[in-house]
């Protein structure tokens, strides 16, 4: 596999000028369905995929959100659209249609282009969603941005605060592999290296969104929702905030990636301390939700068919949020803040 390097041979993006490069990128994207237009004219038109919509968008930078050191066009492609649909996921909602703006050096090589539109339309035709247009200019570093889309399920959208005092705390998957992922990369592993760090890469390079997982649970009844974007604790934070209440959360019920002990023992081994990564590593897109406590079972049937297991990690209450002994706002490191970690 030959990596993208900036100064790789072949065609580069100035070759072909804009327009050539939207025909380009046009010419991969299907056709519309009869009545809506996509590429090609000023904006795209589209039947409203329900009576209400759900609408996000998420922005990957070169250097803030991925290194090209080891990102593939390939992976940052397949990620902008799975971390829109993360968002859409965690309302209970279904992504429909999605835009993308994408800025770049005019200096960029044809094929890296090439190889973010195949990562995007993987993508899109894993979650079964439409690339309906966009837009390109250029800029020093690299930047892909996806406006997605979503009609919200028969139920209600699940918000951030909906969470009450007595409800279930729970998580889906288990915590701390893209941040491991993450770790090992910066240890110097590579994909197609060690089969336990090739998983934990495979997290953090191309996250699987829960998308059925968010409806299913919507419809089983959870009360409050938010994907695991910035870390566990962060966005526990974030969902107390909203609802208005504390909670309390065992640490030791947090379900943590199997993978990070083994990968300790791999090549390029990271410094990791696995309790801490799933608390704390973002990038999971693990949907993390509150629920009344006679609905857990009808939420675990619920996620069944998904394959997809779910941990109950602790309680809603009314006192401040806390994990184990300690209170959320005391702690030092709760996840990850683009604004605020160097
Ligand atoms: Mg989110």
């Amino acid at each position: 596999v030959t990596r993208f390097v900036r100064a790789g041979g072949g065609s580069a993006v100035s070759d072909l000028g804009e327009q050539g490069l939207l025909d380009r990128i046009a010419a991969r994207l299907d056709g519309p369905p009869r009545g809506e237009i996509w590429a090609g004219d000023d904006g795209a038109v589209i039947v409203a995929p329900g009576a209400g919509l759900v609408w996000t968008t998420d922005v990957l930078v070169e250097g803030a959100d991925f290194d090209l050191a080891w990102s593939l066009g390939g992976d940052i492609g397949y990620k902008a659209v799975a971390v829109n649909a993360s968002d859409l996921a965690a309302m209970g909602a279904a992504p429909s249609h999605a835009l993308a703006a994408l800025s770049l050096p005019a200096s960029t090589p044809l094929v890296f282009v090439d190889a973010l539109l195949d990562g995007m339309v993987e993508a899109a035709g894993a979650l079964g969603l439409a690339l309906v247009g966009g837009d390109l200019s250029s800029a020093s570093e690299i930047a892909l941005c996806v406006s997605m889309l979503g009609a919200p399920g028969p139920a209600v959208p699940v918000l951030r605060s909906g969470a009450l005092q007595g409800d279930a705390l729970c998580v889906t998957g288990r915590l701390g592999g893209a941040a491991g992922g993450l770790a090992a990369l910066r240890a110097g592993a590579r994909p197609g290296g060690d089969p336990t760090s090739d998983r934990l890469i495979e997290r953090q390079l191309r996250p699987r969104p829960r998308v059925g997982e968010g409806m299913a649970l919507a419809g089983a009844g959870a009360s409050a929702m938010i994907d695991v974007s910035d870390g566990l604790l962060l966005d526990l934070a974030r969902l107390m905030a909203a609802s208005g209440t504390g909670c309390q959360v065992d640490p030791r019920a947090v379900p943590v990636d199997r993978d990070l002990e083994a990968v300790s023992r791999t090549a390029h081994a990271p410094p990791i301390d696995p309790a801490r990564l799933a608390a704390t590593g973002g990038e999971d897109f693990e949907l993390l939700f509150s629920i009344e406590g006679g609905a857990l079972d009808r939420a675990r049937a619920a996620l069944e068919p998904h394959g997809t297991p779910m941990t109950v990690i602790g309680e809603v209450t009314s006192g401040a949020p806390r994990f184990g002994q300690e209170e959320l706002s005391s702690m030092e490191e709760l996840g990850w803040d683009h604004l605020r970690n160097p």
